[in-house]
């Protein structure tokens, strides 16, 4: 499979409209430092394309039809696409967790076709076999753990840490990859998100390399952070960036 990270942002997307903070001043002279909101994309071994959460439109970099798109949660950063992708002329599945769902999007779903799904559920979409993960955040949040021909990646935000019943089914897979919220700077305590140093850790547990996404302006700039995840820790840990794409 190939993992294609279109937005890799928090909430408000860097640059932070009107921000003049380092990050958002550095993503204004450096493209490559400006991030959308949480947005990603399987691309399967027969070329299908499954999508994972759909925080901005994706009509430009992902124009073909999905199998499924599932939902992590309903924070609005995560589902500001689906307004608009619901018009698209297929059908398609849409899976979910209940917690805090839209109104607007189940009452006039369009071509989306909604069904709840919870931790410890297993689905077939094409070649992947995903199982709904529980995660730590503010309302109910699913991972996901995704598995193909034995191969397997798990995407781990919006969390902070990891419930004891996901760590442990984690570590039993041997990850290639773990994709973990690392929103806040190194040393910010959060309820709801890790911190880089906390996402790091659960990825360097669970999984061979681990990519940290969901990052916020609040997060020290681009070069800083890439600067500071590679001393601290080689290669085993990437900083994701909008367009990155990860075979696995
Ligand atoms: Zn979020
Ligand atoms: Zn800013
Ligand atoms: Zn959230």
């Amino acid at each position: 499979m190939l993992v294609y990270f279109i937005g890799t942002g928090g909430s408000e997307g860097i640059p932070a409209h009107l921000c003049t903070c380092p990050t958002c001043s550095e993503a204004r002279k450096l493209g490559f430092a400006q991030r959308l909101p949480s947005t990603l994309a399987i691309i399967t071994e027969n070329r299908r394309a499954v999508l994972f959460d759909v925080g901005t439109d994706i009509r430009d970099v992902l124009n073909v039809p999905l199998e499924a798109i599932f939902l992590t949660h309903w924070h609005h950063d995560h589902i500001y696409g689906l307004y608009k992708l619901r018009w698209m002329a297929l059908q398609t599945p849409l899976y979910a967790p209940q917690g805090h769902a839209d109104a607007l999007i189940l009452r006039d779903p369009k071509n989306l076709r909604p069904t709840k799904i919870e931790a410890g559920q297993v689905l077939k979409v094409d070649s992947l076999k995903i199982t709904a993960l529980a995660l730590n955040h503010e309302i109910e949040t699913l991972g996901y753990l995704i598995e193909e021909d034995g191969r397997s990646i798990a995407l781990l935000y919006d969390t902070k840490g990891l419930p004891q019943e996901t760590r442990e089914l984690l570590e039993r897979k041997n990850l290639r990859l773990a994709i973990v919220d690392a929103t806040y700077p190194p040393g910010f305590d959060d309820p709801y998100h890790n911190s880089v140093d906390e996402g790091a850790e659960t990825g360097l547990q669970l999984a061979e390399r681990t990519v940290l996404s969901h990052i916020s302006h609040k997060n020290l700039p681009f070069l800083e952070l890439t600067d500071y995840v590679r001393k601290r820790w080689g290669n085993k840990v990437l900083v994701a960036y909008d367009g990155m794409v990860f075979y696995v």
